[in-house]
C-alpha cells in the first residue's frame, strides 16, 4: 500500500482536540466563554470609512457584533496601498507557520465566534480550526518547494460563510506563501471571523500592505475588486452562478491571462449497494448529509440505495435522523445547528414544503432563530434537483443492480462534479464507478465530506470548479507567474 506521506512528504497536520475527553472540552467552554468585543472593519494601509451594520447570532437573533462595510473609496485606497510580498520565501513560510500557531492558541476566541457568528458547533468548529491551521502549514512548505517562483501581483480572495476562517485562510495563505499581495473580501455573513484571522495574520508578521481586509458587501466591495486591472487573479468560493459573473467580470476587465480559480456547488450524489455494511453506510449518510446543517459543498445530496435493501436502510435512515440535536451550536450537545440566515432558512423551507407527500422524514425545528431541521425527500433520481439546495436536505432514490451504468451516467449528466460517495463490498464496483465517474473527490465505504489538507486534496470538475484542488500539491501554482513548466500542468 503506498503510504500518504511518499507521495505529499512527512508533514504533520493539526491534531485539533479529542471531544471524547470532558476534561478537554471543560477547558474549551471556559477558553470560549471569556467576553468578546466583537468589531470587524476594513484593515487596509490606508484610510478606511464606511457604513456600519450589525453582525447577528444565526442561532438566537442576538445581535453579536459591528461591521463596517468599505465603500468605494476605501477599496479604491487599499488597491492603491496594495504591494506585494518581497520577503524571502523562507521568511514568508516563517511566518505563515508562527500564524499557525496563534490562531491555535487562539483556540477559545476563534470557537466563540464560529458558533456565534457562522452557528458552527463544536465538532465543526474544531475541524474548521485544524483545517485552517493545516493550509497554512502546508502552503508554507509548498512555497518552500518553489524558491524560484514569481507571484502573479495582486489578488483578490472572495471566500464563503460557510468556512469563514478555513477557507478564508486557505485561499489568502497560497496568495502569501507565493510572495502575492492579497485584498481579501470575506462573505458578509462572517467578517467577524475574518477581521479576527486577519489580526492574527499581522501579529505574526504579514505585512499591512500584503494582507488588506475589505468587509463589505458584493456589489460594492465584490465587483470592484474583480474589475480593477490591476487585479492579477481570482480565487473564489462561493455558487456556480458567483463565478460566472466573476468571469465575465474579469474577462472585460482585467490582463487576459489573470486567473480565477474557483470552487463552486455541487450536486452530489452516493450510491449504496446490497453489499454494503448497513450500520456504517447509515452513519456516513446522516454525517454526509447532515453535519454543518447540509452547508458544505461537498455534502450529500441525493442518496442512491439498491432497491432490494431500500426499505430497511430508509427506516434505519429515519432513526438514526430521530437521535440529532438540533439547535444552538453553543450547546456541546447540539449536532445540527442553524442555518445561516434567515434568507436562507425561508429558501430551504419553503423548498421541503413544496415537496408535499414526498418528505419521508424531518424533525421538528426549532422556533427561534434560522434553524431548518433535517428532512429527507424521495426522489426518482438526480434529475429531479434542479439545482443544489444548501442546507440539511437529502434527497432518496432506489435503484435495480442492472441499473448502475445508467445511474452514473445520470450523476455525470448534472454537470457539476465534486464529490462522490460509495457503499459497497465489491472491488470490481469500486473500480466501474472510479472509470466512469467524473468528479473530484471520490470516497468509499466512508463519508464524503471533511477533505483532509495534504492527503485528500480538495476540488470538482465541470460546473464545481476549476482547479487545481486546495490542499494539494498543485493549488500554488496557480498562484504564481506563469512557467514553461507549470503551464503544462
Ligand atoms: N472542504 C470541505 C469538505 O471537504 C468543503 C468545502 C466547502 O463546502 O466549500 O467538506
Amino acid at each position: 500500500l503506498v503510504q500518504p506521506s511518499e507521495i505529499f512528504g512527512q508533514r504533520q497536520n493539526s491534531t485539533g482536540f479529542d471531544l471524547s475527553d470532558e476534561g478537554t472540552l471543560a477547558r474549551i467552554n471556559a477558553a470560549r466563554q471569556a467576553p468578546l468585543d466583537l468589531k470587524a472593519a476594513p484593515m487596509i494601509a490606508a484610510e478606511a470609512t464606511g457604513e456600519a451594520h450589525t453582525v447577528y447570532n444565526p442561532a438566537t437573533g442576538a445581535a453579536v457584533g459591528e461591521v463596517i462595510h468599505a465603500d468605494a473609496d476605501t477599496v479604491s485606497r487599499a488597491l492603491e496601498a496594495s504591494a506585494p510580498w518581497t520577503a524571502p520565501v523562507s521568511e514568508r513560510a516563517a511566518v505563515l507557520r508562527r500564524a499557525a500557531d496563534l490562531y491555535e492558541r487562539n483556540f477559545g476566541p476563534i470557537f466563540a465566534i464560529l458558533a456565534q457568528e457562522a452557528g458552527k458547533t463544536m465538532l465543526d468548529a474544531v475541524g474548521e480550526l485544524r483545517e485552517a491551521v493545516d493550509f497554512l502549514r502546508y502552503y508554507a512548505d509548498e512555497a518552500e518547494r518553489r524558491p524560484d517562483a514569481k507571484p502573479l501581483g495582486r489578488v483578490t480572495a472572495i471566500s464563503p460563510w460557510n468556512f469563514p476562517l478555513a477557507i478564508f485562510t486557505g485561499q489568502i495563505s497560497a496568495a502569501l506563501a507565493t510572495g502575492n499581495a492579497v485584498l481579501a473580501k470575506p462573505a458578509e455573513q462572517t467578517p467577524l471571523m475574518a477581521a479576527h484571522a486577519v489580526a492574527l495574520l499581522h501579529e505574526a508578521g504579514v505585512p499591512r500592505t500584503a494582507l488588506q481586509l475589505l468587509t463589505g458587501d458584493g456589489p460594492t466591495v465584490g465587483a470592484a475588486l474583480t474589475s480593477d486591472a490591476r487585479i492579477d487573479g481570482v480565487v473564489f468560493t462561493g455558487s456556480t452562478e458567483t463565478a460566472q459573473v466573476i468571469r465575465r467580470a474579469m474577462a472585460a476587465n482585467l490582463a487576459p491571462g489573470a486567473p480565477l480559480i474557483a470552487e463552486t456547488g455541487g450536486l452530489n450524489a452516493m450510491i449504496v449497494d446490497s453489499t454494503a455494511l448497513p450500520e456504517q453506510a447509515v452513519r456516513d449518510i446522516v454525517a454526509s448529509a447532515f453535519q454543518s446543517a447540509g452547508q458544505r459543498c461537498s455534502a450529500l445530496r441525493c442518496l442512491y440505495v439498491q432497491e432490494d435493501v431500500a426499505p430497511q436502510m430508509i427506516e434505519m435512515i429515519k432513526g438514526a435522523m430521530d437521535e440529532l440535536s438540533v439547535g444552538n451550536p453553543w450547546h456541546l450537545s447540539t449536532d445540527v445547528g442553524p442555518v445561516i440566515d434567515r434568507e436562507a432558512r425561508d429558501q430551504i423551507a419553503s423548498y421541503i414544503a413544496a415537496a408535499g407527500n414526498r418528505v419521508l422524514h424531518q424533525l421538528p425545528s426549532p422556533a427561534e432563530g434560522t434553524f431548518v431541521a433535517p428532512a429527507l425527500i424521495q426522489v426518482d433520481g438526480i434529475e429531479a434537483l434542479e439545482r443544489e439546495v444548501f442546507g440539511p436536505v437529502l434527497h432518496v432514490a432506489t435503484f435495480k443492480a442492472r441499473e448502475l451504468g445508467q445511474v452514473i451516467e445520470t450523476i455525470n449528466a448534472t454537470g457539476y462534479g465534486l464529490t462522490f460517495g460509495l457503499h459497497t463490498r465489491i472491488d470490481d464496483r469500486v473500480q466501474q464507478v472510479c472509470d466512469r465517474l467524473h468528479v473530484g473527490n471520490l470516497y468509499v465505504n466512508r463519508n464524503q465530506i471533511g477533505a483532509v489538507v495534504g492527503s485528500q486534496p480538495f476540488g470538482g470538475e465541470g460546473l464545481s470548479g476549476t482547479g487545481p484542488k486546495a490542499g494539494g500539491p498543485r493549488y500554488l501554482n496557480r498562484f504564481c507567474a506563469p512557467t514553461p513548466q507549470t503551464a503544462q500542468e
